[in-house]
């Protein structure tokens, strides 16, 4: 596994790669890996001839009161995950060779980056969109792999790659998840004992949200207030942003569930925001 900082050596040696005829799968991380991360490099190491896992703290996507300076990071750990994996490349830039003096692009992708975690979170996706287009830019893969356990991240890549004919396919893998149910998160670790107790309640409540639809229930107001109901047996949870059904692709509330609708929820648990989602589906008849 060869390490590289530069972005033009990356971009240099990607290129080598195509031109012999080689595919190249990009998955790009903030480090601090887990399963989840570990899943999506493996589904690109299966797929393509080079993998290259970028791992990158991207200060663009943090709020001037988030995380970035104490978000975790395990770059010994990291290494030793992704060379068990016998991946080709690890991308590990810092922050004057991604944003270096001058530097004054953002990519916006207008009305999907403010709904969901957007409204919450202003600037959040277009510091996403445009380290994954820079990104994109420097490897030129034929794939890039993401999370379902960040949806509307996934949804506003493909926009990007759609709206701009980058010609990449993103793939979206399944959310990886603890024995328990909770998504693994790299912010599981902010969790105290007690508070990542509470926090199998997201899962819990999304499956029963997903149990009612199954059963029938497909009036969201219905659906949110069984939601909302099992989010508040919790006492731990401090704040819920969003708690609801959502279109997969506009990512708009829904009145009812028709066809497939995305149930996602992002609460504050102690002084950490976690986020989860499920796809459930009625038949279009219903
Ligand atoms: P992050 O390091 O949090 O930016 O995540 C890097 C990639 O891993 C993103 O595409 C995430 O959606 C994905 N990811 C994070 N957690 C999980 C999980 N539990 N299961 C599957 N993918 C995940």
């Amino acid at each position: 596994m060869e390490t590289i900082r530069i972005p033009r050596v990356l971009q240099d040696a990607a290129r080598t790669h195509r031109r012999q005829g080689k595919s190249v799968g990009l998955v790009p991380t903030m480090g601090a890996l887990h399963e989840g991360h570990m899943s999506l490099v493996r589904m690109a190491r299966r797929e393509n001839d080079i993998t290259v896992a970028s791992i990158y703290v991207n200060p663009k996507q943090f709020g001037p009161s988030e995380d970035l300076s104490k978000y975790p990071r395990d770059l010994e750990a990291d290494l030793a995950k992704l060379e068990k994996e016998d991946i080709n490349i690890v991308f590990l830039p810092d922050d004057s060779l991604m944003y270096p003096a001058g530097f004054s692009t953002r990519v916006e992708v207008e009305a999907l980056s403010d709904r969901l975690c957007g409204a919450f979170r202003p600037r959040h996706f277009s510091g996403v969109a445009t380290v994954v287009t820079k990104l994109f830019n420097i490897v030129s893969p034929l794939r890039a792999y993401f999370g379902q356990k960040d949806f509307q991240q996934a949804v506003i890549i493909k926009r990007i790659v759609k709206d701009l004919d980058m010609g990449i396919d993103v793939a979206v893998c399944p959310t990886i998840r603890e024995p328990d149910g909770l998504a693994m998160s790299s912010r599981n670790r902010y969790l105290s004992e007690e508070e990542r107790a509470a926090a199998t309640i997201i899962y819990r409540c999304l499956s029963e949200a997903a149990g009612a639809v199954k059963s029938g229930i497909i009036q969201v107001d219905t659906l949110k207030k069984v939601m909302r109901e099992k989010l508040m047996t919790e006492p731990l949870v401090s704040k819920v942003d969003y708690c609801s059904a959502y279109d997969p692709e506009r990512l708009e509330e829904l009145e009812q569930i028709k066809g497939e609708a995305l149930l996602a929820i992002a609460l504050t648990i102690g002084a950490t925001r976690l986020i989860d989602n499920l796809l459930v589906s009625v038949p279009s008849s219903t």
